[in-house]
């Protein structure tokens, strides 16, 4: 995972912490190194420079210049401002409300949603959770059949589908049905798009009102790097989202998405999906992640 990014910052924290002294202008250009081999693991371009431009600010310190081990110095603001990046501590999942708490997936379709509402309810039902699953995606076809055979393989029970009903009926009955049943946890796949669109949000919103969700985790594909972070970016103007989870991190050799979605949406990085297997998912560690990249 992230190799170039590791090597390329690599070669650099070699270069500045093989120098005795430093100047000023030895760490602007160590500097534009690092902006460079973010832009390259494809950050997004205001993410890479703010970063560069903060870590810069620390860097040409004279306390740091003029410290006995300038270039390790450097290198320690590099990778602190680093694990901030990715967002510092592993974020958990907010479910300490009054049963059921309801978390809402939302995203675009083919993101990862379905197979990842899965995996959660098989990892909170693994946690002794008593978990119940509700498909309310009515445009594609099968949607609502895909999720009850994931439910089928994980031994999580779904809400009995029932043909003609709209997504904020499914999310009523789902409300119902887990309050009556006791259920801890009620798991929301909602329907997605091919992009971000008007209709798509109204009916996020809708569904939202009624099911008050502890959690509304957007699910994006960390393949599509910049995109990943611009769809971030519009949902986090319209839903309030609680996290992010990048999905197809068992893929992603550059890490973009994974590096700007904190910063562009102010919101945790929650999960990691890791493969099409029900149980590769992880909690997000930035810190081991940032080890990972920093070597
Ligand atoms: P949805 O349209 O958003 O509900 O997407 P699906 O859950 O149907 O997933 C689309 C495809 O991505 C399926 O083939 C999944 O197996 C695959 N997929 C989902 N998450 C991951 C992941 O973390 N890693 C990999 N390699 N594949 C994934």
């Amino acid at each position: 995972m992230f190799e170039s990014l590791s090597d390329r910052l690599g070669g650099v924290f070699d270069r500045l912490r093989g120098r005795g002294a430093l100047t000023e202008a030895d760490v602007r250009t160590a500097m534009r190194e690092v902006r460079i081999a973010l832009l390259e693991a494809d950050v997004a371009l205001p993410v890479a420079r703010d970063f560069v431009e903060k870590v810069t600010e620390l860097a040409v310190g004279h306390q740091v210049l003029r410290s006995i081990t300038p270039g390790q110095q450097v290198v320690k603001i590099v990778s602190d401002a680093l694990v901030e990046m990715l967002g510092s501590d592993t974020a958990e999942l907010e479910i300490a409300v009054t049963p059921p708490a309801v978390i809402m997936l939302v995203g675009l379709q083919g993101s990862g949603k379905t197979t990842t509402t899965a995996k959660l309810a098989k990892l909170l039902k693994k946690q002794g959770k008593k978990v119940m699953m509700a498909s309310l995606d009515v445009n594609r076809p099968a949607a609502q059949e895909q999720l009850a055979v994931l439910g089928t393989q994980t031994e999580v029970i779904t809400l009995p589908i029932v043909a003609g009903q709209t997504p904020v009926d499914i999310a009523r009955r789902a409300m119902q049905s887990a309050k009556l049943q006791g259920f801890d946890v009620l798991m929301l796949d909602t329907a997605g798009r091919l992009h971000v669109d008007q209709a798509l949000m109204d009916e996020m919103k809708a569904v939202a009102d009624i099911a008050n969700p502890a959690e509304i985790l957007l699910v994006v594909d960390s393949l599509t790097g910049q995109d990943a972070v611009n769809v971030a970016s519009n949902f986090s103007e319209q839903v309030p989202l609680t996290g992010v989870i990048l999905t197809r991190m068992d893929g992603d050799a550059r890490g973009g998405a994974a590096l700007s979605m904190r910063a562009v949406t102010g919101k945790p990085i929650k999960f990691a999906g890791m493969g099409e297997k029900l149980d590769q998912i992880e909690p997000f560690h930035p810190k081991r992640v940032a080890s990972r990249i920093l070597g």
